[in-house]
Order: structure tokens, then C-alpha cells, then sequence
């Protein structure tokens, strides 16, 4: 399989590092010829206003958007849940928007710029998943067709609808490759 993750801004090294641990390959996309046969799409966290100007700048959202049309799986990690949402509060920012969310950027207060928490996340195994947040955003509302995932407190963090996954945090920080096991799987069922 090849994933290709978009390598405009932030931690997509780390990525592909993930993907490549499980065997698989990855490729870095910053320029829509990179997308050729990519089987997977990850879109890293970072800054979301600017990775959506990006995608804009190097026209990548109308391929991507035509990939996820058809089936391509997508995760988004922090800046790339805010990306996946159809609604960002507040914000006129550039997005991708496939997934049916209002997500709240920053949404953990400023004072908190980043913490960890063990979470459980049951779509992955019973061992509780060591999670990173920094300036994480989170889901506050969301049509009944988006599988909520795991939660901190009543602040959804990981959800999936149909080929897309958001995660509000950053799986591609820690050893533990069982978050991208799991798109992985997503993407070998749509081969
Ligand atoms: N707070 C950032 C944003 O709104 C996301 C932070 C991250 O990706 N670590 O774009």
C-alpha cells in the first residue's frame, strides 16, 4: 500500500516514519503529482489556516477532493481534523471539509497548550492509547452518521465517517502505531 502524507507544514515526518514501522510505503505529497496511485491519504497536524492556504497555493484540494470521492481513505491529525470539518467555529478558513463535525480549534484553552492523557480507544484494542495533545482542537457537534471513536470527558477526540478518520491528537508521537494500524485497515478494505 502506499499512503501518501501531505508534507506542506508541521509533523509529517513522523508519519510516514509510523507507516513505514508497519511495512508499508510513504510517500511525501506537496505538489498534486504526488498523489498518483496513493492508496491512503494522511493530512499531519500543524497550523490549519496554513496548510489550508497551501492546499490552496499548490492546488492539491480539488485532487484530494476528487480521491476522497472516490473512496480514498483520509486521516487527519490535529490540524488535519480541523481541515476534515465541514464547519470550524468561528472561522472562514480554507478546508477540505468531508466530514460532517464542528470542531472548536484550540479547544482545550490556551493556558493548556498541550498535555497527555491515556485514552480508551475500544476500535484499537483494550489497552488504553497514550495520547499527545498540543493546541488540540475537539469535536463539539456532529451528524449521526459520524462514529465517535474516544472522548475526553464530553470532548469527542476521534471520530470516523465512512473513509474518514480525525484524530484531535497526535498518534505519530508516540511508538505505539496501533491509530495507524487501524487506518491501515481502513485503507487495505478499499483496495
Ligand atoms: N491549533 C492548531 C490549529 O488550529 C492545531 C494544532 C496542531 O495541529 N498541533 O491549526
Amino acid at each position: 500500500m502506499r499512503i501518501g502524507v501531505l508534507a506542506m507544514q508541521g509533523a509529517f515526518r513522523e508519519h510516514k516514519w509510523a507507516i513505514e514501522r508497519l511495512g508499508e510505503e510513504a510517500v511525501e505529497v506537496r505538489l498534486p503529482h504526488h498523489l498518483k496511485d496513493v492508496d491512503g491519504i494522511i493530512i499531519p497536524g500543524g497550523e490549519s489556516t496554513t496548510i489550508g492556504k497551501l492546499l490552496n497555493r499548490y492546488k492539491l484540494m480539488e485532487p484530494i477532493k476528487e480521491l476522497a470521492a472516490k473512496g480514498i481513505p483520509i486521516m487527519g491529525t490535529c490540524a488535519g481534523m480541523i481541515l476534515l470539518a465541514k464547519d470550524i467555529i468561528g472561522s472562514e478558513q480554507p478546508r477540505l471539509g468531508f466530514m460532517d463535525i464542528s470542531v472548536v480549534r484550540n479547544g482545550f484553552g490556551r493556558q493548556v497548550e498541550s498535555f497527555e492523557v491515556d485514552l480508551d480507544i475500544n476500535a484499537i484494542g483494550r489497552v488504553p492509547f497514550h495520547a499527545v495533545f498540543i493546541r488540540a482542537p475537539y469535536v463539539k457537534n456532529m451528524e449521526p452518521q459520524v462514529g465517535i471513536l474516544a472522548q475526553v470527558e464530553e470532548k469527542v477526540v476521534m471520530a470516523r465517517q465512512g473513509n474518514f478518520l480525525a484524530c484531535a491528537f497526535h498518534p505519530e508521537l508516540t511508538e505505539d502505531d496501533r491509530v495507524h494500524s487501524y487506518f491501515l485497515k481502513m485503507v487495505k478494505e478499499n483496495l
